[in-house]
């Protein structure tokens, strides 16, 4: 076969990698639809709590509230700060139903996860989305969450299991709660669909924002008790503490 250079572009323009950029629309050059400039304006999450991936001043702590009360989770696995543009992007996957978008930051987050797995991070033997409320489900008709889940799941070659952890009430919005009340909300708002299956495992439950860690918390505390080793939550995006940019 000839090398010429008319040639090795029909190939590169062949390769999958000719996308343009879902955010600026300018020649993507990567494998998946994100122009480097635009990767790089994303707001990356680099100095944070090694246990909730609160962001932090400097890399490598554990935020005073960890210390002071360590959650019921190992670990927290955030790629990005909630901040723009992410915030938009997130919103537009969830209420304008704008699943490349979606796709896009799961793929990137498996690239963070696998880099990750990579340098010593252990892997779980299972993912578990967070469900949605029943009311919620049918107002948005899909659950972001499991999406994520599923998209992960390809990517990573780990289990989605997503008839495990189910809603098992009605829950008030948590936008608008203080830590107190959200927790107030979510006792008992989980539960299992089979206590056994989780003994010895190693799980990591799917989010798509982690705001106050709630609802992780509630979850976490559930996979515990039923003899799950090591719990990890993966998300998109970890906000700051209220008030904090
Ligand atoms: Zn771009
Ligand atoms: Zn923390």
């Amino acid at each position: 076969m000839n090398c010429q250079p008319w040639l090795k572009a029909l190939v590169y323009n062949c390769t999958n990698i000719n996308h343009s950029c879902s955010l600026c629309s300018a020649l993507a050059e990567q494998r998946y639809p994100l122009c480097i400039a635009c990767e790089q304006a994303l707001p990356w999450l680099d100095e944070y709590c090694l246990r909730c991936a609160l962001p932090l001043p400097m890399a490598g702590l554990i935020c005073a509230q960890c210390s002071r009360r360590p959650p019921a989770y190992d670990q927290v696995v955030a790629p990005w700060h909630y901040g723009f543009p992410l915030d938009t992007l997130i919103s537009r996957f969830k209420h304008n139903n704008q699943w490349p978008l979606g796709r896009l930051m799961a793929e990137l987050l498996g690239l963070n996860l696998h880099h990750r797995y990579q340098e010593g991070m252990p892997r779980p033997d299972l993912l578990l989305p967070v469900p949605l409320a029943r009311r919620r489900l049918r107002e948005r008709g899909f659950n972001q969450a499991a999406m994520l889940g599923r998209w992960l799941s390809k990517a990573l070659l780990i289990k989605c299991e997503e008839r495990l952890l189910l809603r098992t009430r009605e829950t008030p919005a948590q936008q608008h709660l203080d830590a107190r009340a959200r927790r107030h909300n979510l006792r008992r708002a989980f539960a299992l669909a089979d206590q056994a299956s989780l003994k010895g495992r190693h799980v990591a439950v799917i989010d798509d924002v982690l705001t106050t860690g709630t609802t992780a918390q509630a979850i976490a505390q559930l996979l515990r008790q039923a003899g799950a080793r090591r719990i990890d939550v993966y998300c998109l995006a970890r906000t700051a503490k209220p008030g904090q940019a």
